[in-house]
């Protein structure tokens, strides 16, 4: 994974891409978070570990716990703008308060929209409306992911190769 990969720290968060400009663009996107909320970006100091984007394209994102490390495929960051990116970091970052004693303390259906809702938040803090995330809300497009198997087994495989070493 060294070779390959370009690595951005944020403070203590770790940035690793297989591309450099997905390194970039989600450094670019904490840098927002934390000139637009301090508090914030603190809390994500302490909510999340590591961001590791895949070569794969598509939209596949998984966050992992106890761990706190966010992996994503290329779509996510290339597709969407640096807001929406810093939402999403905001978002993925919350799902480590709903994890108490090695578990979810519920269940998808019921994290999701509290995650959204601090998304949500974010993005009208930018002074957006944020009714992008009423639409993912809406469209339960996380229930949809769950079906890319291959993206699944490949992030288990960069999860381990970066955990292992
Ligand atoms: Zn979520």
């Amino acid at each position: 994974m060294n070779t390959k990969f370009y690595r951005i720290s944020k403070g203590k968060i770790k940035i690793i891409a297989a591309k450099e400009e997905d390194a970039v663009k989600l450094s670019e996107a904490f840098d927002l978070i934390k000139n637009t909320d301090r508090v914030e970006y603190d809390y994500l100091q302490k909510r999340l570990k590591s961001v590791i984007v895949s070569s794969r394209l598509g939209s596949t994102n998984e966050f992992f716990m106890p761990e706190r490390i966010w992996l994503a495929n290329r779509s996510v960051i290339v597709k969407n703008d640096v807001s929406w990116l810093a939402s999403l970091l905001i978002h993925e970052a919350f799902h480590a308060t709903q994890f108490k004693n090695g578990k979810y303390v519920k269940s998808l259906s019921k994290l999701e929209p509290l995650a959204l809702r601090v998304q949500k938040k974010f993005l009208q803090k930018l002074g957006e409306s944020g009714n992008d995330v009423d639409r993912v809300q809406k469209n339960k497009y996380w229930k949809e992911m769950t079906g890319d198997k291959a993206s699944s087994i490949y992030f288990r495989q960069l999860f381990k190769l970066y955990t292992d070493k």
